[in-house]
């Protein structure tokens, strides 16, 4: 049984909690702390013998704590997932890694110093079966070389909180990251356009918003993102290749053809669409932890591939021009995974 400490029990450390108490084998939610004390003792009491720590490095360092689950706010990342670094913890880090490309350069330096790869970073499209199948048929060589994709990522609406740039850091930071894992490559190159403002979208946002991304390797790969499409939450997705396409095929559900209409379910939110994914990400990384490897899926590298792309897709768009990351060099720890 891993005995795990959430840090964060704010939307998603609460959901992710309940998870790992219904939908995951194997673990027990221990610990937690949150910067609103009131709300991790009242998410306590719906957990059998779970304690609430007056800070995360003590919830870290804990004797009972096995690996830890940080869902704070991205800006308080780092020193989490540093600090379980240092206890030589798992830890599972929603997205982002850390706030700047700087943040997660030193969480990298921190792992490759540990020696071992301790940091699965959420990046839950990895585990969708739809994106899944996808990435199968790639590899599967049937439609020849990738060449483009066409991705899209469209939400009914935005929270109240959220601002313009979040459209890349937290929105296109997904589409970013599956464009690396699909094609195995990493980003060369961002360009931003911004269409007519939808009317719905608040003054100053560039939404709708198009990143078109170059990857090392030459393929290109256009993500549309729609903040504010109202009609629901639609993810796409289509490659390109020497011999065919291949696309995302729509969330599971039938569906209907019917007096001259075809008509199939569509998802309300990210948290409907990718449900079975947020499972799966957290089994194998609770499966990956009880087995003492390393973590199976998104690594302290692909988050800080993803915060460098996010950082030059906020350059692209703020300045109007290509920009180039300055990725570096991969460090050997992560070559192999
Ligand atoms: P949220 O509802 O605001 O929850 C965050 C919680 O962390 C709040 O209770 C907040 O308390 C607390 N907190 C803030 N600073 C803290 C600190 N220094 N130490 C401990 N707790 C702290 O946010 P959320 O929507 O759950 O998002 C949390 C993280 O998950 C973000 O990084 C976000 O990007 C990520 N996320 C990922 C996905 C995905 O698709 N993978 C989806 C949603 C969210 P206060 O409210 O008092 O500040």
């Amino acid at each position: 049984m891993v005995r795990i400490g959430v840090i964060g029990t704010g939307m998603i450390g609460q959901a992710h909690i309940r998870r790992l108490g219904t939908s995951v084998a194997g673990a027990r939610v221990v610990a937690l702390h949150d910067s609103d004390p009131e709300r991790a003792e009242s998410v306590a009491t719906s957990l059998d013998g779970a304690r609430v720590y007056p800070s995360g490095t003590d919830l870290i360092a804990a004797p009972e704590v096995d690996a830890v689950l940080v869902s704070s706010w991205g800006a308080t990342h780092e020193p989490y997932v540093l600090a379980a670094i240092a206890e030589r913890k798992p830890v599972f880090c929603e997205k982002p890694l850390a706030a700047t490309q700087q943040a997660c350069s030193r969480i990298l330096d921190a792992e490759v110093a540990a020696g071992r790869r301790l940091v699965q970073v959420g990046f839950m499209r990895r585990y969708d079966p739809h994106y899944r199948a996808l990435r199968e048929v790639l590899a599967s060589g049937s439609i020849g070389r990738p060449l483009l994709m066409h991705a899209a990522h469209r939400n009914p609406s935005m929270p109240t909180w959220f601002t313009g740039d979040m459209l890349i850091t937290d929105s296109a930071v997904h589409d970013l990251d599956v464009a690396r894992w699909l094609f195995a490559d990493e980003i060369a190159a961002i360009t931003a356009y911004t269409p007519t403002r939808a009317a719905r979208a608040p003054e100053g946002w560039p939404d709708p918003l198009v990143l078109l991304v170059e990857l090392a390797g030459g393929a290109l790969v256009d993500i549309e993102v729609l903040g504010n499409a109202r009609f629901g939450y639609d993810i796409r997705g289509e490659v390109v290749g020497e011999d065919g396409t291949a696309e995302l095929s729509e969330s599971a559900g039938a569906v209907v053809k019917r007096a001259g209409a075809v008509r199939g379910p569509l998802p309300a939110t990210w948290l409907e669409r990718f449900d079975a994914a947020f499972d799966a990400e957290l089994r194998d990384w609770v499966d990956t932890v009880r087995a003492g490897g390393p973590p199976g899926g998104p690594s302290a590298w692909d988050g800080y591939a993803a915060a460098v792309a996010t950082d030059a897709g906020l350059a692209a768009l703020h300045s109007g021009a290509r920009t180039v990351p300055e990725l570096g060099d991969k460090p050997d720890l992560y070559r192999a995974q």
